[in-house]
């Protein structure tokens, strides 16, 4: 088997177990270099690729190469920038893992159930599995774990609370969109405490109280959110402790969320608080810096964008309050890459922080820009590299293939892309109007030499020293 027919093959295993997006995401112009003595180069088109492949691919991607080729014993990786769409050794993963026709679901606010019951929609983006579990919330999660699996037996009520934007609708949506794929039967209702106040009085107001209850009888799962602006509500207390008594006696799950534990919401009758009490209590808090960055991160990948590590450690060292709070500030952090197509820097997003955040706190963090765009031009760097070889200019942008011209041209192609970050197209226009998919050729060209040139290494690094290009 060939290289590429090998990585397809590889790749092709993966997406069964870890899904058609990361693959898109994640394997998107990635190669295999080479494979030898048992191993495997892999290479990436970008540097941020490497830590998230090395640290979640790297194991699968041994134990799926060994399935193919049991000589493989182990893997490395190799960035190599120039990989892109348009070179032969990529594969074409779109057009091999097509996007599948995604169900429509009814872009509804609200949902009929049978027998007149109405939910608000739950929102597909939350589930258990992309809750990011942080020694803060850990048990909320595994509680909600426990009640879709076996809902109405243990932890009835179960109460989760915790500040704003910790997770607590996350958790609720998820317990009731998980419960309906164990079983499409089951009757989920997902209401706010707001909603439900709002059914009340409409239903006091057209003397239909008697609908309003009965219609719960038939739910098997209640959710309610925010349970805490029920405060002062006398009537809408009465009503839901009604609503809450049928359920529980007819072994049915109820789960609620606010903002403060029971014994704190002072503005609800003592009957109601000792009924939350008697389940199962458990709060969230702000996660700590670690899930915070693995929040970012994910986000990052659902979103299909590549953000520089250290501008997520920055967001995630800053924000440290409210999950929303930290989700909000990268969404504004994409949104302004996808404007102004120049990567967040520490000190643009220290801006976007600034905004929302009185102190900024840079303690480790460099303003700089993480990656520098030097100041010399192709045409200084041709200067250098005829002077390093002492063969004349002319001939390094002239047409002669013979090998004395031939590398310095292409080395310098190398550095003007590696060290000075110029596209492609222009360094082929400063180097004697040569096209990029000759500057392409000629940068893979360079990289696999210096593998095994040692010559050519020593000259590449000299220059780099000469030119100031580190
Ligand atoms: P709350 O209801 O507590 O105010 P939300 O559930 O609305 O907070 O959460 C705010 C945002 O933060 C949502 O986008 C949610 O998906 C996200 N979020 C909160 N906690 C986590 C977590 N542990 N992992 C992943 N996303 C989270
Ligand atoms: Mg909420």
């Amino acid at each position: 088997m060939n290289l590429k027919d090998l990585w397809f093959a590889i790749i092709k295993d993966l997406e069964i177990e870890i899904n058609r997006a990361n693959v898109i995401t994640w394997f998107k112009n990635t190669t295999l270099i080479s494979a030898e003595d048992g191993l495997l180069t892999i290479g990436l088109p970008l540097p941020v690729f490497l830590n998230w492949h090395a640290q979640n691919y790297a194991a699968i991607t041994l134990k799926t190469a060994q399935k193919h080729d049991p000589a493989i014993k182990k893997i490395a990786y190799e960035v190599d920038i120039t990989l892109s769409e348009k070179d032969p050794r990529v594969i074409d993963l779109l057009s091999h893992f097509p996007e599948k026709e995604s169900r429509k679901l009814p872009n509804k606010q609200e949902m009929k159930l049978k027998g007149g019951v109405v939910t608000k929609m739950l929102n597909p983006r939350y589930s258990l599995e992309n809750f990011v579990v942080a020694p803060e919330n850990r048990l909320a999660h595994a509680a909600s774990m426990t009640v879709t699996k076996y809902p109405g037996q243990n932890y009835n009520p179960l109460f989760i609370y915790g500040g704003v934007g910790l997770g607590k609708t996350h958790l609720l949506q998820s317990i009731g969109r998980e419960v309906l794929r164990n079983d499409p039967n089951k009757v989920v209702v997902y209401t706010t405490t707001e909603d439900f106040t709002n059914e009340l009085i409409s239903g006091i107001k057209t003397g239909n109280m008697n609908k309003f209850r009965s219609k719960y009888r038939k739910v098997d799962v209640f959710i309610i959110d925010d349970i805490q602006f029920i405060a002062n509500k006398d009537r809408t207390q009465e009503e839901f402790f009604h609503t809450f008594n049928t359920l529980y006696e007819a072994g049915k799950q109820v789960v609620i969320s606010a903002d403060r534990p029971p014994h704190e919401l002072t503005l609800l009758s003592d009957r109601l608080v000792s009924r939350f009490e008697s389940g199962m209590s458990v709060d969230v808090k702000m996660p700590d810096y670690e899930s915070r960055l693995v929040i970012l991160k994910n986000k990052c990948q659902e979103a299909q964008v590549f953000i520089n590590d250290q501008v997520l450690e920055f967001i995630a060292f800053n924000i440290d309050n409210s999950v929303r709070a930290l989700i909000g500030v990268l969404n504004q952090v994409i949104a302004q890459y996808e404007l102004e197509h120049t990567a967040p820097t520490i000190k643009s997003v220290a801006e976007i922080i600034k905004r929302s955040k009185k102190e900024v706190k840079m303690v480790g963090f460099i303003q700089d820009d993480p990656t520098p765009h030097h100041a010399v031009t192709v045409d200084q760097l041709t200067n250098y590299v005829s002077e390093y070889y002492t063969i004349p200019k002319s001939e390094v942008l002239g047409e002669s293939r013979a090998r004395e011209y031939l590398i310095p041209r292409q080395l310098i192609m190398y550095l003007a892309k590696t060290k000075l970050r110029i596209s492609l197209a222009k360094i082929g226009q400063s180097l004697g109007n040569r096209n990029h998919t000759t500057v392409m050729h000629a940068i893979s060209k360079v990289q696999n030499l210096l593998r095994n040139d040692r010559q050519l290494l020593y000259d590449t690094n000299a220059i780099i020293k000469e030119a100031g290009i580190h």
